[in-house]
């Protein structure tokens, strides 16, 4: 934890950045080499994607990380973005941020306990809080993701050349992903719970039309078998309570994406599925001195490497805000 206490304007920082995955690291570079002197609050460890790093550190190889032509494993290429942060002097601090005040300048950011003082002041403020993936819930999903179970078909559907695929949802990203897969699976199985699909006709008359896609109706994942990597899906049939044990090589779970923005919920502007707003191609957001990076305000296209992209021009667009301030 910091030992900072914030209280004179000398302890203003003139960035903090909230998030450590590779939108925020990547700004914390940026910034740090401006001499912007940054702290970035970077999370508590846990097992799901608003850890520090983010999700790739759920993640096993990458492949699709340009500069790396033999691939990465996931947690390295965190560990190597944040060796890279602090060489150039960032601040980091291992917390989860409780609370935020960005009404006025500078704004006020907490850490642990909400009621006392705030915990650090900041003249601007980088939001890189990412997003998660919806998993299903089922406890075999921790043992198995990066092992056969993945959320993301272009990160990993190289993986999965010839073999049966399974596809868990019904909407859009299951189709995408889907259609993505019949590339290189053997077979694709959407699995969805219903015997109606949530996606868009467009993409609903082309999955139904590749011969690779199968659709199993009103089934629902009840475990997934394998120890060291998935082997099999049990899945049950809503309608006859029919349970059936099958082989599948990879699945990949589809079912939504939850940006992580309830710390902003009632003070910046979000879309109405929850990720933050950003404006004119930039990272500003509706407050002034307050910018967005990665896939907090990214539901297009959600790569690591479009997040790092953004963090950068996060870093860029507070820095230029800075100077125009004067602050
Ligand atoms: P979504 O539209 O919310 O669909 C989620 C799907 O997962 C639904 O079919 C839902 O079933 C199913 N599901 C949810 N929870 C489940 C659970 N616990 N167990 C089993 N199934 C579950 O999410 P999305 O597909 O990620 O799309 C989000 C938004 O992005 C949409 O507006 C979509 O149009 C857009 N998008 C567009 C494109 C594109 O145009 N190419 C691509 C991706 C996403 P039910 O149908 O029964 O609720």
């Amino acid at each position: 934890m910091s030992e900072q206490s914030p209280g004179s304007g000398d302890d203003v920082r003139n960035v903090v950045i909230i998030g450590s995955g590779p939108a925020g690291l990547t700004a914390a570079i940026y910034t740090a080499r401006a001499n912007l002197e940054p702290l970035m609050i970077e999370g508590e460890p846990s097992s799901t994607s608003d850890q520090p790093g983010g999700q790739l550190m759920l993640t096993t190889e990458v492949e699709n990380y340009p500069g790396f032509p033999e691939g990465v494993m996931g947690p390295e290429l965190m560990a190597n973005f944040r060796s890279q942060a602090e060489r150039f002097g960032t601040e980091i601090d291992t917390a989860k941020v409780s609370r935020v005040d960005l009404t006025e300048r500078p704004f006020r950011i907490w850490v642990g306990d909400t009621d006392g003082p705030p915990s650090h002041l900041a003249q601007s403020v980088i939001v890189s809080t990412g997003a998660q993936s919806l998993m299903l819930g089922l406890e075999a999903e921790q043992r198995l993701l990066g092992h056969g179970l993945s959320t993301c078909a272009t990160c990993d559907g190289f993986f999965f050349r010839d073999q049966d695929i399974a596809v868990i949802g019904g909407g859009d990203s299951a189709l995408e992903e889907a259609l993505f897969l019949s590339r290189f699976g053997r077979t694709v199985t959407v699995i969805h719970r219903r015997d109606s699909l949530r996606a868009s006709k467009i993409m609903q008359d082309r999955a139904l039309a590749n011969d690779k896609i199968a659709f199993r109706w009103n089934t629902v994942v009840e475990d997934m078998v394998g120890e060291q990597s998935l082997e099999a899906l049990v899945l049950r049939d809503v309608l006859t309570d029919e349970i059936t044990t099958e082989p599948f090589g990879g699945v990949f779970v589809a079912i939504g994406h939850r940006p992580n923005t309830d710390l902003f919920k009632g003070q910046l502007e979000l879309k109405d599925n929850g990720y933050l707003v950003t404006h004119d191609g930039r990272s500003t957001t509706s407050i002034e001195g307050v910018f967005a990076a990665g896939d907090v305000q990214d539901d297009w296209y959600r790569q690591a490497i479009t997040a790092a992209g953004s963090g950068c021009m996060a870093a860029i667009d507070a820095e230029r805000w800075l100077e125009e301030h004067a602050v």
